[in-house]
């Protein structure tokens, strides 16, 4: 292989398909010996290169279509048989890089290992799931009876064991309802009990969610009119009172997930505002379903149903750790009418988002929990291992839960620290380590790296740090 990489394209035509076995000096030289006397007709490489009906036969690239597709595989061959054609690889070797030049997955989506100590990160696809949930998707991707009783033959309550799952998480809850994000939970409440109404919100809530994303347009663009009650920072129920009237829809309390105003502010709870007689929308957020004593300011699903809420919204893929979901819990009969709005066929969930979120629920603690409640002496001796291992120094750090949940609250725990430029190395390595970088020094976070990734970890580290020292063992 090697000898066919040193050598310049004309060199290598049909006759030369062993250079590499030769791989001296004066095999080139005699090649361009015989280029340069017999012309360019004789040693034409487009006439060793096998066709493509010919190469789509071989029983490797007859195996590669099975798995990647047609289309696929023959994109690959013509690119290898041009590569041929123009002499910058032997004719012998075209089955060998048509292979070569397939895909390892079948998505260009490329797993990365998570070392920014950041547990819920929506650019890296926020919550991992469990191999519980993973087996549950793969179950579901066949057909299932998502919306069928195999005993009778006839039509079943759609996704009806994830949401028995989730009505026994959450019993505080008369019924439960899953769509398709967080952001269509609270489309789908304002919609369905306020369109063409007025939704009461606290100016101290009119929140960007991230992406220039803002949940007042998304209220408002459900044909609800948005009525801001109190100021940024401070807003009493005597404020909602005030507002309340014949064209109140809802009261919406948003949690401000991703911000904290500190200081001179007060805010009226659940309790207080279900005292109004107004259905109360509570949008959590993060999809806590019962209160977590290591996150004391985040709100939760029970605690808010047991307050008073009507309904509650939440994320599927925060701080529940399971997929992408918008879960809607509360009174039965407001749910049943959130359930029979048009809208909510079209913010439908799939079967493989009810498969990995009922699995979520009744299977093993997620990832998300695991690595917000790590051990934190296990961190450490993790850390220590892979800063001796590469040469990194141990130091203490803050992680963040991320991803719109508990804003503010650091997690302490350890990294270790590198030269900033071993960031990008790791980013860009065979294995993909997104690290964070800090005050011109690269952390390393292994909160959130699965243990058995240690070594994955450690090898990608060694790769990186390599770069510095090209001659260092
Ligand atoms: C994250 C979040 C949302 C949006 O949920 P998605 O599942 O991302 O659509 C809405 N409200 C709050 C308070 C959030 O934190």
């Amino acid at each position: 292989m090697s000898g066919h990489l040193v050598v310049p394209p004309v060199f290598n035509t049909g006759e030369t398909e062993h250079l590499g076995l030769a791989g001296s000096i004066p095999v080139h030289l005699r090649q361009v010996c015989v280029r340069e006397d017999v012309g360019v007709a004789q040693s034409d490489p487009r006439r060793t290169v096998p066709r493509t009906d010919v190469l789509m036969a071989h029983p490797d690239l007859v195996a590669a279509v099975a798995r990647h597709g047609a289309a696929t595989v023959k994109t690959a061959v013509r690119s290898a048989q041009s590569r041929a054609r123009s002499g910058e690889i032997a004719a012998g070797d075209v089955v060998a890089a048509a292979r070569e030049a397939l895909p390892t997955r079948s998505t260009t989506l490329r797993p990365l290992l998570n070392a920014t100590g950041v547990v819920v990160h929506t650019n890296i696809g926020r919550a991992p799931l469990s191999d519980a949930a993973v087996d549950a998707v793969v179950a579901a991707a066949a057909y299932v009876d998502v919306e069928y009783d195999i005993a009778t033959g006839a039509r079943a309550r759609r996704g009806r064991g994830t949401l028995e799952a989730l009505r026994s998480a959450v019993p505080a809850a008369g019924d439960a309802l899953v769509v398709n994000n967080g952001a269509a939970a609270l489309v789908l409440a304002t919609t369905a009990l306020a369109a063409g109404q007025d939704v009461l919100v606290s100016r101290g809530e009119m929140v960007e969610i991230g992406d220039g994303f803002r949940l007042p347009d998304l209220v408002a663009s459900t044909g609800a009119r948005l009525r801001e009650v109190g100021t940024t920072n401070r807003t009493r129920l005597s404020d909602y009172a005030a507002a309340l009237g014949p064209d109140t829809g809802c009261i919406l309390k948003v949690h401000p997930s991703n911000f904290r105003v500190d200081g001179f502010t007060s805010a009226a709870s659940v309790r207080e505002l279900a005292t109004l007689g107004a259905p109360v929308v509570v949008d959590i957020g993060s999809g806590l379903l019962r209160p977590d004593p290591m996150l004391p300011d985040e709100p939760d699903a029970t605690t808010a149903l047991a307050d008073g809420a009507t309904v509650v919204t939440a994320s599927g893929d925060k701080l529940l750790g399971g997929p992408q979901a918008g879960l809607v819990l509360g009174e039965a009969a407001t749910v049943e009418r959130l359930r029979r709005h048009p809208l909510a066929r079209a913010v439908r969930v799939d079967k493989l988002t009810l498969a990995a979120l009922e699995a979520t629920l009744r299977g093993p603690a997620p990832p998300v929990a695991d690595y917000l409640h790590v051990d934190l002496d296990r961190l450490r001796s993790r850390t220590e291992r892979l800063a001796a291992a590469t040469g990194g120094e141990v130091v203490p750090v803050e992680g963040r839960v991320g991803g719109g949940g508990a804003p503010g609250l650091p997690l302490p725990g350890w990294a270790v620290a590198l030269p900033e430029d071993c960031a990008k190395r790791l980013r860009r390595g065979e294995t993909a380590v997104v690290a964070r970088v800090e005050r011109g020094r690269c952390l390393v976070d292994l909160r959130c790296v699965p243990p058995e990734r240690d070594a994955d970890v450690e090898r990608a580290v060694l790769a990186a740090r390599d770069v510095d020292h090209p001659s260092g063992a």
